[in-house]
Parts: structure tokens; sequence; C-alpha cells
């Protein structure tokens, strides 16, 4: 076998986790990706969940298993299992609630700790279809991004804005820094 059969036999299987505080639509930005499905009245459930998406890069096929709370946030505890052998994150707050977006720091913060490898990154704003009631700038999300060293994107699960461009900007930076 030539050393280009060996290559493109190689599988790609990426954990990419997704957190940031509870209601922002971390499960919806999931299905809308996974399924292009969208709930409104979504009901967290307790457990660990995820899917698995597939993309093509470089004519090879990248698998992305990515990974849901389904909840555990609420009560403070993600556990260090959600976390293990993540090599790509979803960083995700809501531009309708600044609270959310004051909590990204503690995410990211929780993310460092538990990861042992270096992790691709995005900051993401989601809801943004909520203009009207905007409570953070898309500056104010920019600047902290490029304050701590990760990609930036609004989106919106509801109206899908983004949501492919955001998971996928992940999936090929992660592919980027393995390759
Ligand atoms: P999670 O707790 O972070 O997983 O958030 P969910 O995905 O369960 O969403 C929480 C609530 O926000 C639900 O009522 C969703 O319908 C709503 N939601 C999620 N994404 C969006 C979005 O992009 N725009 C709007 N307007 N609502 C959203
Ligand atoms: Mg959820």
């Amino acid at each position: 076998m030539d050393s280009s059969d060996e290559e493109s036999d190689q599988e790609y299987l990426f954990k990419v986790v997704i957190i940031g505080d509870s209601a922002v639509g971390k499960s919806n930005l999931l299905t809308r990706y996974a399924k292009n499905e969208f709930n409104m009245h979504s009901k967290s459930t307790i457990g660990v969940e995820f899917q698995t998406q597939t993309m093509e890069i470089d004519g090879k096929e990248v698998k992305a298993q990515i990974w849901d709370t389904a909840g555990q946030e609420r009560f403070r505890a993600v556990t260090s299992a959600y976390y293990r052998g993540a090599v790509g994150a979803l960083v995700v707050y809501d531009i309708s609630r600044s609270t959310t977006f004051e909590s990204v720091t503690r995410w990211l913060e929780e993310l460092k700790t538990h990861s042992d490898t270096t992790v691709a990154r995005m900051l993401v704003g989601n809801k943004c279809d909520l203009n009207n009631i905007r409570a953070v700038s898309i500056e104010d999300g920019k600047n902290l991004a490029e304050k701590e060293g990760l990609f930036f994107m609004e989106t919106s699960a509801l109206d899908s804005t983004n949501v492919k461009t955001a998971f996928e900007m992940v999936i090929r930076e992660i592919y980027n820094n393995v390759g």
C-alpha cells in the first residue's frame, strides 16, 4: 500500500463540547446543526448526550462528535468526563442577556482546567435574531474573543444564521491543529 492509500484510510474523529450558561441555546445549536431542527420550548434533560456529524476536508471524511451538556450546567455540575478528550469547544452566550456574556470567562477557565491539549475555541453569541432586544454589542463579543484568542461568531439557532459556519470553522481548525 502506498502512502496516499494510507492517508485516505485515516479516520478523523474529533470531540467538540458546547458550554455556556443555561438557556443560551446550546441544545438548539446542536439540533440545528445535526438535524436542522429547532425547538421553541426545549426542555433540558439530565445526562450527557452527543451527536455525530460528518464533513469533508481536503477530500477526507472528518467526523465530529459534538457533546451537549443536556442541562448539567444548571447545577454547576458539568463533570470532567464531559470535557475529557475534547479538542474543540463552542462557548455560547445569549446576545439578549448580558449575564450570560459575563459568565464566558468562567466557562473558559473551566475549559482550561479540564483540557490537556490544544482546544480550538469559538465564542458564539447566539440568538442574533433578537437584535431588537440586544444587550451585548457585536463589538464587545469581538473584543473578548480577541483578548482570549478565540474565533468569534454571532449565530441564530432559530433562523439558522451562521450555525453551520460556526461548527465547521471549529472542526476545520481542529483538523489544522492535528494535521
Ligand atoms: P440550552 O439550555 O443552552 O441548551 O438552551 P436551549 O437550546 O434549550 O434553548 C433555550 C431557549 O432559548 C429555548 O426556548 C429555545 O427555543 C430558545 N433559543 C435557542 N436558540 C435560540 C435562537 O437562536 N433564537 C431565539 N430567539 N431563541 C433561541
Ligand atoms: Mg440544553
